[in-house]
């Protein structure tokens, strides 16, 4: 059997390895360039590759194909491939069918790296034998091939799904589906919301499936979905049947069955993350977790970097790290969860954003803006007659200078920047590291 794997990064190369244990021929091909690290990964088990090029002719000859989710479809030797019929998939299908492993899958088009971290942490804690996997951590095949695990906790993305056919995840999580990466899916939302929702495909009776009862789409698209899980549907408030929820203070799961805790105790901050923690409850005790242990990982649960990460109290000031926070909804979760007067850094490369939606929350909870970008008029329009002060800025250095600046002690300067950051910046990362370097040499 020939396998070719069309990428050769994380997932790939994992891929590769799996497969040649299992012994398959296997070609590894590249557009682009290779990372030296995944080179010698491949050299030192002597993996064929290429790089900069697909030679069709050491492509078109595969029996199975696996492929990278960055690659769309429309990609010239995808298409070729799958006009000549050859099965193309993702790694996760290609791995599980050599594990036995139970499966816990996340998806959402928003919290997946959040949640996925989450029930990680408290399957940690409660002494499982798991791996990470999926968007995080190691590939899944990688794992398999050379450090298996009796549970893995696997962030799925939608374009992982959509090459994704005999799987069974035996707990999946659907967080929320709001448009996102259109432009993979014939800029038709209907086709996203399927790609999602084959998180449930061959599930079964003891199966479970978590999901949030209030998003838009999933509760329309459940009625015509026939497998037989166990279906947890969770609310942000009380509600019929709901598998929980938050009341009067408390945090509430009612199914599996009854736990609840202090919703002071949760670690992590705000609306969104609320339901997080929800579905990562429902998700862990629907695995066995004892309910004493999901609390604890529920209240020392130390976040993700880059996603309302607390960068330190400085001279009186929280520094928060928001840097993920690359559109316009995401800044609304941030400023909802903020319970300090806040100096908000807005700015970076623009992706067509309509900041109306924060804007009450600017004028309640704002202290000051400080800019932070290349171009910064399309902020001015949009904040400029609020009559806030407003600092103007075009690095790192003097963003924070400002921002202390304009601060006072007790409020919390947030980086929630709306905007991606490659107008200054590396990346995300890149940005959230570069405003925490800067907190922590701070002397005021
Ligand atoms: P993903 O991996 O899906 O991109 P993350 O966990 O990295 O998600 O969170 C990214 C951003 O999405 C966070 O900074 C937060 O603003 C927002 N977010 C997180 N969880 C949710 C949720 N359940 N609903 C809506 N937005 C969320």
């Amino acid at each position: 059997m020939r396998l070719v794997v069309l990428g050769a990064a994380e997932s790939g190369v994992g891929a590769a390895v799996l497969a040649q244990q299992k012994g398959y021929d296997v070609f590894v091909t590249d557009m682009g360039a290779i990372k030296s690290r995944y080179k010698e990964m491949l050299d030192a088990r002597g993996i064929a590759w290429e790089e900069g090029q697909h030679t069709e002719s050491l492509v078109l000859n595969a029996d199975e194909v696996v492929k990278s989710p960055g690659i769309p479809d429309t990609a010239p030797v995808v298409a070729k491939l799958l006009a000549q019929g050859t099965p193309v998939l993702s790694e996760i299908e290609f791995a599980a069918r050599y594990t036995d492993a139970r499966m816990i899958c996340i998806t959402g088009s928003n919290g997946k790296t959040t949640t996925t971290s989450l029930i990680y942490h408290i399957l940690q804690l409660a002494g499982e034998d798991v791996g990470l996997a999926g968007n995080i951590g190691h590939s899944l095949a990688l794992q398999v091939a050379e450090a298996p695990h009796a549970t893995y906790v696997i962030e799925l993305s939608s374009f992982q799904l959509d090459n994704m056919y005999k799987f069974r995840a035996d707990i999946a999580v659907l967080l929320n589906i709001t448009p996102d990466h259109l432009d993979r899916y014939d800029f038709c939302m209907q086709n996203y919301v399927e790609s999602k929702m084959r998180i449930l495909q061959n599930q079964k009776e003891d199966s479970v499936f978590v999901y949030w009862q209030e998003d838009e789409y999933i509760p329309k698209e459940l009625p015509r979905h026939a497998e037989p899980c166990r279906r947890y549907g969770f609310t942000d408030a009380p509600a019929e049947g709901a598998a929980g929820f938050a009341e009067a203070g408390k945090f509430v799961v009612q199914l599996p069955f009854r736990f609840e805790m202090p919703l002071a105790e949760l670690s992590l901050p705000g609306k969104h993350n609320l339901r997080n923690c929800l579905a990562a409850a429902i998700a862990t005790l629907s695995a066995g977790v004892k309910p004493e242990v999901v609390r604890q990982g529920l209240s020392d649960f130390p976040g993700v970097e880059h996603r309302l990460e607390k960068a330190g109290t400085v001279g009186g000031l929280h520094f928060v790290n928001d840097s993920k926070a690359t559109n316009v909804d995401a800044c609304f979760c941030a400023l909802e969860s903020m319970q300090t007067p806040v100096v908000l850094i807005l700015g970076g490369r623009d992706k067509g954003n309509d900041y109306s939606q924060i804007v009450p929350f600017v004028q309640q909870k704002c202290r000051a803006l400080v800019f932070m970008g290349v171009d910064n008029a399309k902020l001015h329009a949009a904040f400029d007659h609020l009559g806030l002060p407003i600092a103007d800025t075009h690095s790192m250095k003097e963003c924070m200078e400002a921002a202390v600046k304009l601060a006072q002690e007790g409020d919390t300067v947030l980086l929630s920047p709306c905007c991606a950051s490659f107008d200054l910046f590396k990346n995300m990362e890149d940005r959230g590291e570069q405003f925490k370097q800067w907190v922590g040499q701070w002397r005021p």
